[in-house]
């Protein structure tokens, strides 16, 4: 195929895309195929010689739709969403056209330039200080390793890139048990270690205890440790918990901790004021992350860093070689500084279609609903004999147990999620929350109706039956 075909073939791609999205409803949401079923439908050796487009295109529309589970789907409540607005996708498949490699200013200014720019509007629609600027990142896992990479050097008066960290106490990094994996990763990547990750109690609430954290630093202290940050959550992947933030921040502040908030999921709600206050104090953490791809409408990937001092994650992450010096250093951005990775997407692009496509106004109002809706189907299950509401909603997710009369709740759970996930209508994901097996529900799917969160209640019960 050459770059003279794109057009038809592009646009082939597009009839199927279309007839994709006129249909989706009425496909299974989790994909019903048995593991290797896929892989059999391909020759188990690479061809050797160049096979036309058509039969391509006629291969994939036979073989992948089936092992594909819809994210895209209206009745997605699993997980978290991972969202595609259209006129994201459209920015999408431009900056897959253009495919510049975006790593220095130089190398794509319109990049840089409009990545600035939608940090700074998202800074504003969250109603976040003026100093804070931001970058974007590929996920959540790239921006917290960032964050605690930073700790790290912080800590160590920015010797652990040269030095390594074997002539160092031990670092110390405190979160609760409620955040995602991703921080325990990053501890393990940046060298500090899952022992050195302190997981402090948690309130009725599942707050983190701030007396229990400044027992925990106290006493790193007094042993000889080195307290290095603290990782705080506003929505945490489990149950959505939110920490209070403002007496954490406190003693970070007292204790010269470099902060850090997860809120890869939660943070998109905070374009609407009313969810405000489940973050309240953000302004004071230093990192903040959360994933446009996940609950506003952009494309995976596409998660912005918020930091309120840029330079101290630059001088934990800004290599520069010979080979990567550009003109103009003083005025300009060369975001490769900011991050792990050296290469860069041009995801800035998705961003501004998606924001301009929908406005605040468009994007705030799909959240509220899918809140709203949630909160509604919440109160419909509670209402129900044979269910318990295990945690209440936070934002778009709660979980609940199905507790029919004389069974085993948590086997009575997992069998029905088994059923609900296999009968295609809806799918659901569970959790392990105070050691009972609970299930989960998160509306937050573009297109999303209030009809969709309501089916789920006639499917769940209809298969409880
Ligand atoms: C989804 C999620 C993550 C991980 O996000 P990635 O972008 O996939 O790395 C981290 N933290 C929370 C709270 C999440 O919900």
């Amino acid at each position: 195929m050459k770059y003279s075909d794109y057009a038809k073939w592009t646009n082939r791609a597009t009839r199927w895309i279309e007839d994709h999205f006129a249909t989706l409803r009425d496909k299974p949401v989790r994909a019903q195929t048995k593991p290797g079923e896929i892989a059999a439908r391909l020759p188990t050796h690479p061809p050797e010689h160049a096979t036309d487009m058509e039969t391509i295109i006629a291969d994939f529309e036979q073989i992948v739709p089936d092992g594909i589970t819809h994210w895209q789907h209206p009745r997605f409540f699993a997980y978290f969403p991972s969202n595609a607005a259209p006129a994201s996708m459209i920015a999408e498949q431009l900056t897959n056209a253009i495919a510049s490699q975006c790593m220095l200013w130089q190398t794509s200014p319109a990049a840089t330039e409009i990545e600035e720019v939608m940090i700074d509007w998202l800074r504003q629609a969250m109603d976040l200080p003026a100093p804070f600027k931001g970058v974007i990142q590929d996920s959540a896992s790239s921006a917290t390793l960032s964050a605690i990479l930073t700790m790290r050097e912080r800590a160590t008066g920015f010797t652990g890139n040269d030095q390594g960290l074997s002539a160092q106490g031990r670092l110390r990094i405190y979160c609760s048990a409620q955040v995602h994996s991703s921080i325990d990763k990053a501890c393990w990547v940046a060298g500090i270690g899952q022992d050195n990750l302190v997981k402090i109690p948690t309130n009725a609430d599942y707050q983190m205890d701030p007396k229990a954290l400044q027992e925990a630093i106290s006493a790193d202290r007094a042993a000889g440790h080195v307290p290095a940050g603290l990782v705080l959550c506003t929505g945490g992947t489990s149950i959505g918990a939110c920490d209070d933030l403002p007496p954490l921040l406190a003693i970070a502040k007292a204790e010269d901790l470099y902060t850090h908030l997860d809120a890869a999921w939660a943070g998109s709600a905070m374009i609407c004021p009313e969810f405000r206050p489940l973050w309240a104090g953000a302004e004071d953490c230093d990192s903040i992350v959360f994933n446009p791809h996940k609950w506003l409408g952009a494309n995976f990937d596409c998660s912005i860093q918020f930091l309120r001092d840029a330079d101290i994650q630059r001088r934990t992450m800004g290599l520069r070689p010979s080979y990567l010096e550009t003109p103009q250093a003083q005025e300009i951005t060369n975001f490769n500084e900011w991050t792990v990775p050296l290469g860069r997407r041009f995801r800035a692009l998705k961003l501004w279609f998606l924001i301009r496509a929908y406005g605040l106004e468009g994007l705030r109002s799909r959240i509220r609903n899918h809140v709203a809706w949630t909160k509604e189907l919440e109160a419909k299950l509670r209402a129900h004999p044979d269910f318990t509401i295990t945690t209440d909603s936070r934002l778009a997710l709660f979980t609940f147990q199905y507790t029919p009369k004389g069974g085993d709740p948590d086997q009575a759970s997992a069998d029905l999620l088994q059923r609900i996930n296999d009968d295609g209508r809806i799918y659901l994901t569970q959790t392990l929350h105070e050691g009972q097996y609970v299930i989960r529900f998160t509306a937050g799917q573009f297109d999303c109706t209030r009809d969709d969160v309501m089916t789920a209640y006639d499917v769940i019960t209809e298969l409880a039956g």
